[in-house]
């Protein structure tokens, strides 16, 4: 899928978990509904980190280009070292390492990690990285074009400041599902590990399918694509994505939401 529609589904996905949590009888308060949902719909555009074009790539200027050619660099050699007979030769990295379970694992236990040991900073840097991913992926049209960069990230900057400090209030869910002193803000690694998750799901939804299980082997392979059928999957950027799936997403995202806030 485009950044677009991953961005939706994260953020739909984070507000499914929200009425789900409400269900279970942790609800989460709206700041956390709502940082979750953002972080989430940033995070649902990382894995594309493995390729120049993608929208994260692209997104913090020369930062994001020297990253991204280091993690295509690191995919396509653990793809080789690791790759079986039965796996296909490659030229590149996409959609190989980052776009695994257990890259989703590491990335949001580290960023757990972080939140919890490094202080205000970490947050605000974890929440500013996150706003502008999803700032480029919700709102796409108003960001294109790179001399909207500066904007995009003082507009990230600042609301990432604002909901930092609503989220440090009392009450107000830094301290959300893990209540005990010291792990304020352990749970912003779930929308981390969830964006990613569904990015991979998103994209197993395509002709090309994705390796969501390695190191996992299915089969003789060891970066199996996984995917429904192949009647079900529609080619990224197509109109069934355009069209079906991103209104899809938005219905489910506010059905969620409002469940979450006890509105329905
Ligand atoms: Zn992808």
């Amino acid at each position: 899928m485009m950044g677009p529609a991953h961005s939706l589904s994260g953020a739909a996905a984070w507000l499914g978990v929200g009425a789900a949590t409400a269900a279970a009888g942790h609800p989460m308060p709206w700041p956390v509904l709502l940082a979750g949902a953002l972080i989430c719909a940033g995070a649902a555009l990382a894995p594309d980190l493995d390729h120049k074009a993608a929208t994260i790539s692209r997104s913090f200027g020369p930062v994001s280009r020297w990253l991204c050619e280091i993690v295509d660099k690191l995919s396509y050699a653990v793809y080789k070292a690791t790759k079986k007979r039965a796996d296909p030769r490659r030229s590149g990295g996409h959609r190989t390492l980052t776009h695994t379970w257990l890259w989703a694992v590491v990335i949001g236990a580290g960023t757990s990690a972080l939140a919890i040991t490094g202080g205000r900073w970490a947050v605000l840097a974890i929440l500013f990285v996150h706003m502008v991913l999803a700032i480029e992926g919700l709102l796409w049209r108003a960001a294109r074009g790179s001399s909207s960069d500066v904007l995009v990230w003082l507009l990230a900057g600042t609301s990432a400041w604002i909901i930092a400090d609503i989220l440090d209030k009392t009450d107000g869910g830094a301290d959300w599902l893990f209540t005990a002193p010291g792990q304020e803000y352990l749970w912003l690694g779930l929308p981390i590990v969830l964006g990613a998750l569904v990015h991979d799901i998103g994209d197993a939804l395509t002709v090309s399918g994705c390796p969501i299980l390695w190191p996992i082997p299915v089969g003789r392979k060891r970066w199996y694509p996984i995917g429904p059928p192949k009647v079900m999957r529609f080619r990224a950027g197509s109109w069934v994505e355009l069209k079906v799936l991103m209104p899809v997403f938005m219905l489910l995202g506010g059905v969620g939401g409002a469940a979450a806030l006890n509105f329905i």
